[in-house]
């Protein structure tokens, strides 16, 4: 059976690394976006170009009929999909809770909750044993927010990868004889774009004295984690969480 895997927020940053790394090891592949076109255009090409196998489709995941939509696309275009990266997140400009309000938090759950939630319904009613599948496998990129919190930054946004981590723990449950693994990465302090969102592009070169090992990550080593969570390689992983945050 041919390996085919959704990356959600495959344009830029972790899932663009994601995608990359997983033309290499023989996945066609749907890289989702929401508006960056361009981007996910460019990572298309190289892939392409390099005799791999990807499209690109736009969705914001936090709608139900755009994921229903990308996943039909994506039997038709792809086949069935075997492993799912639900790794399209968001943060807003850094504030504190007195701060909030209901419609940023909505915001945030929309698409870090509700888009891994719709993702992954769609993707085991392809792999379920339940409903005829062969199986497959998930992760979830959550984030070391759901530990540390991210006080006087985006608690909402913690609050979040905690529900993340939630369903990870739930859904990997619910469908294990199945045929289906759940696993998570929780990465920090990578070096993408998405620390500008929160109202400060170096944000990773800020804290870094703060993290033992000094450094932030890169988001090739998060990609590397995620294809092995996908991998047989780890078979018999699931329900569980691989934290890539240098010892925060
Ligand atoms: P990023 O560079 O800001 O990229 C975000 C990606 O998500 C882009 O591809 C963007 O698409 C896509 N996206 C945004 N809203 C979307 C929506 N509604 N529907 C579909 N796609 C959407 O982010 P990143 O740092 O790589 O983060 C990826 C994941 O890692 C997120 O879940 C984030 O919470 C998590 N994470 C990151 C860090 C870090 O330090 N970077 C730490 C912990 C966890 P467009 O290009 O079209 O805008």
């Amino acid at each position: 059976m041919g390996k085919v895997l959704i990356i959600t927020g495959g344009s830029r940053g972790i899932g663009a690394a994601t995608a990359r790394l997983a033309a290499t090891q023989d996945y066609a592949i749907c890289i989702n976006y929401f508006k960056n076109r361009k981007a996910a255009t460019a990572i298309v090409n190289e892939i392409t170009s390099n005799g791999g196998q990807a499209i690109a489709v736009a969705a914001d995941v936090a709608k139900e009929s755009d994921v229903t939509k990308m996943f039909q696309t994506v039997d038709q275009e792809l086949g069935t999909v075997t492993s799912l990266v639900n790794n399209a997140g968001i943060l807003e400009t850094q504030c504190r809770v007195d701060e909030i309000t209901a419609d940023r938090i909505n915001r945030i759950l929309s698409v870090n909750v509700t888009g891994s939630f719709l993702c992954c319904r769609e993707a085991i009613r392809r792999m379920s044993s339940r409903h005829k599948g062969k199986g497959g496998a998930i992760v979830n990129v959550s984030s070391a927010a759901s530990r540390l919190g991210s006080p006087g930054e985006y608690v909402d946004y913690a609050a979040s990868k905690g529900a993340v981590d939630s369903l990870t723990i739930g859904l990997s449950k619910e469908v294990a004889a199945e045929n289906i693994r759940v696993n998570a990465v929780r990465p920090a302090f990578i070096y993408t774009d998405i620390h500008a969102s929160g109202g400060e592009p170096n944000r990773v070169d800020r804290v870094k004295e703060s993290i033992p090992m000094k450094r932030g990550g890169q988001p090739e080593e998060v990609a590397r984690t995620i294809l092995w969570l996908l991998s047989e390689e780890a078979s018999y992983v699931t329900g569980t969480f691989v934290d890539l945050s240098g010892g925060k």
